[in-house]
């Protein structure tokens, strides 16, 4: 299989945080067609397990599965140390874990401010600084992490959340700059609307409020993100870090 120019995966082995469903389903599916073994690195519930048995069956990728919750730095340490057992090597990390607590800060419990930053932002750190001894030994690596929208530009009732993903932005260019000269890319892809269980309970109403400004009118798939996710980690995206890519059918253009 393939969608644009260098994009073989053959012999890159990947770690996908939040690999098990929607987004970082999409995105462990793509890089196994492509031909990455991948680690798949979430709570590897039975329903984690089977995902990556699944995956692993319909592209003939060694997929599997890695238990973390990357709120934990040893946690994250232990998850990479047995992606490298498995593999040898870790070529492309993708920071994909997310959550959402959502409510006005008037409302907002201390706790879900906590619980957002520390999954979202801390866990990307956590993820990254674990795997960067062994790219930075290869020469070779290609960190994608997943902001959003809301980082972009700010969504009421989240201010944790927006307040994570701005703050992988600012993750993204720092940490590029750090490991250019390594061969290491870092950059980032933000997300517009797409239906998954994180977005399942927004009220209709700011649904229609969302397609109302997205000029492709039309909700994002898990599977448009994962391509854009493939191309920045391919070898044919050498040149570009410290970007992000908005997929967000134009809600936001800056
Ligand atoms: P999702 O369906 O809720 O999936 C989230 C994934 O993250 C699950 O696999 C979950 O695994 C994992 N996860 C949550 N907490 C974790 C933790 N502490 N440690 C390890 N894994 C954890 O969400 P999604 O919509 O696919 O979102 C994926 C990413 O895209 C998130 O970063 C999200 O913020 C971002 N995003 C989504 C949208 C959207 O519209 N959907 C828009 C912009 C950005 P467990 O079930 O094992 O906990």
């Amino acid at each position: 299989m393939s969608i644009f120019a260098n994009q073989s995966f053959e012999g890159r082995s990947a770690i996908v945080t939040g690999g098990s469903r929607g987004i970082g389903r999409a995105i462990v599916t793509l890089l196994a067609q492509l031909g990455a073994n991948v680690a798949l690195a979430d709570s590897c519930s039975e329903t984690s397990q089977a995902t990556a048995d699944e995956i692993s069956e319909a592209t003939g990728s060694r997929v599997i599965c890695s238990m973390i919750d990357v709120s934990d730095f040893e946690a994250a340490q232990e998850m990479v140390k047995h992606v490298l057992n498995e593999f040898g090597k870790v070529d492309i990390l993708v920071n994909n874990a997310g959550i959402t607590r959502d409510d006005l800060i008037m409302r907002m419990p201390e706790q879900d401010w906590d619980d957002v930053i520390n999954v979202n932002l801390k866990g990307a750190w956590n993820c990254s600084k674990s795997v960067i001894r062994a790219m930075m030994k290869k020469r070779y690596g290609r960190i994608v992490n997943i902001s959003s929208v809301s980082g972009q530009v700010g969504q009421a009732g989240q201010t944790n959340y927006s307040a994570s993903k701005a703050g992988l932005i600012g993750f993204t260019k720092a940490l590029a700059k750090e490991v250019a000269s390594r061969g290491i890319t870092v950059n980032a892809v933000a997300p517009g609307f797409v239906p998954t269980t994180l977005t399942n309970d927004l009220p209709e109403e700011l649904v229609n409020q969302m397609l109302g400004i997205t000029p492709i009118g039309r909700m994002g798939t898990p599977e448009e993100i994962a391509t854009a996710v493939a191309f920045l980690a391919s070898e044919g995206a050498s040149y570009i870090t410290g970007q992000v890519l908005a997929v967000d059918g134009g809600m936001v253009m800056m």
